[in-house]
């Protein structure tokens, strides 16, 4: 998108967001500092089993992140280098927590760039205290009637204590 030769930067965050935690939240917020606009994608990843349904998972994000002006939340189906070309995003926006992260992150940000050279991978880094969230721990500490509050945005909280009540 341009107006009077202003070329908008934007960057998608695809993820499975299985649920949206603190650590996506952060990531999101400095790429909304760093971009004109950032649209945070749930991708629909066979490979993975999922807890929340794609509906879930799009509205929780859209609750978590009103209060920030230039995000948009959508969903998409498909190779993600071809989602981002036909939003006009030529970044590819993801998080770093562990070298565990870092092998599969690489390969991942190689083959985007194998199908299509245009799109770039920007790596950020969470703050420490939200280093080792993942979204897997916190489905564990759940159903395991745990308190995940310091770990989900607020109405993530809300509607799985809600959801999982005993
Ligand atoms: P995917 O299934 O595509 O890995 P995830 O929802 O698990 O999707 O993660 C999306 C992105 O956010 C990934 O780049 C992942 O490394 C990153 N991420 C997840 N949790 C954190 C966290 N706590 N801090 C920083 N980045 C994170």
């Amino acid at each position: 998108m341009s107006f009077k030769g202003f070329m908008m930067k934007i960057a998608i965050y695809p993820g499975s967001f299985d649920p949206i935690t603190k650590g996506h939240l952060d990531v999101l917020q400095t790429g909304a500092e760093i971009f004109d606009k950032v649209i945070i994608a749930v991708s629909l990843n066979t490979s993975k089993s999922a807890f929340l349904t794609f509906d879930e998972r799009v509205e929780l994000i859209k609750a978590s992140v009103e209060d920030i002006p230039n995000v948009e939340v959508d969903s998409f189906e498909g190779l993600t280098v071809n989602y981002a070309k036909s939003k006009g995003a030529k970044v590819i926006l993801r998080g770093l927590r562990a070298v565990s992260d870092f092998e599969y992150e690489m390969q991942l940000s190689q083959t985007n760039s194998a199908l299509s050279a245009e799109i770039k991978t920007v790596f950020l880094i969470t703050k420490p205290k939200y280093n080792f969230i993942s979204s897997s721990t916190i489905k564990e500490i759940l159903l395991m009637d745990g308190d995940i509050s310091k770990f989900v945005p607020m109405p993530v909280n809300d509607y799985l204590k809600n959801r999982f009540a005993k």
